[in-house]
């Protein structure tokens, strides 16, 4: 039984990267990553933006404010930075959203906001569609996702024009109902393979794609020193010799 159970699952392990091989273009896929300049070099000066404000009181008091009323009702709120007269940082009030979704609050020169997953899921296709409408009058904003197990990433920009461009050649699929904003599905498509690839980790999954289409958005996560760092993948060998992708972050 033992051995009839490996036999199946190493059957459509290679059953599995058969029908992947010629549509996922992996190898390609991780060229366009490589091919750029430092990837570390190139998110570096919107990671010590994150990083500095994210040691600042009202950084943690936004997570507070967040992480209570998730307890709650357990579904998404989100606040928002600002800066009064003085250049003083301010936090909107919190907006209540529902399970998946909700409403950024307005606050004078608003310069970045935040928001929970409940699902513990990283930044998806909403996040960076939504991001990308407000990034094209203000390119230095940021998005924060926090979620329940403590994880806490960034969105943000390293190339405006390629962020343009790629919104211009990817257009976002509008909601329909039970839906929301979504990328193209030949993107969702990809995005699946990925994840096999990575095993699972939905953001290695992300920054593959990010990174394939040259987005201009980086994905950064909080590191064990309280760091934002750019999410990076690199090709590595699984328990069957297989390609897998696995994290790569910067430091
Ligand atoms: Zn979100």
């Amino acid at each position: 039984m033992i051995v009839f159970q490996f036999w199946l699952i190493t059957h459509l392990q290679i059953q599995y990267e058969t029908i992947l091989e010629p549509t996922f273009l992996y190898k390609k896929l991780w060229k366009a990553k490589v091919n750029k300049e430092d990837p570390c070099e190139e998110a570096k000066s919107g990671s010590v933006t994150a990083t500095d404000l994210s040691k600042k009181a009202v950084f943690d008091s936004a997570k507070t404010k967040i992480q209570r009323a998730f307890v709650v009702d357990k579904n998404e709120h989100v606040v928002s930075f600002g800066k009064d007269a003085v250049g003083n940082i301010i936090l909107s009030d919190i907006n209540r959203g529902n399970r998946y979704n909700g409403i950024i609050p307005a606050i004078s020169n608003q310069f970045a906001d935040m928001h929970n997953h409940p699902g513990n899921s990283p930044p998806f296709s909403h996040d960076i569609y939504g991001l990308i409408d407000i990034v094209s009058h203000n390119s230095n904003y940021q998005r924060f996702v926090i979620t329940p197990d403590g994880t806490a990433y960034a969105l943000i920009v390293t190339d405006i024009d390629a962020v343009k461009k790629f919104n211009m050649n990817y257009p976002r699929q509008r909601p329909v109902k039970g839906f929301e904003v979504r990328f193209p599905d030949n993107i969702i498509d990809e995005i699946r393979e990925a994840e096999f690839l990575a095993k699972g980790q939905k953001d290695i999954a992300l920054v593959l794609i990010l990174g394939k289409y040259n987005s201009g958005i980086a994905l950064l996560k909080q590191n064990a020193d309280g760091n934002f760092t750019r999410v990076n993948a690199k090709e590595s060998k699984g328990q069957l010799g297989e390609k897998i992708y696995i994290a790569d972050n910067c430091k």
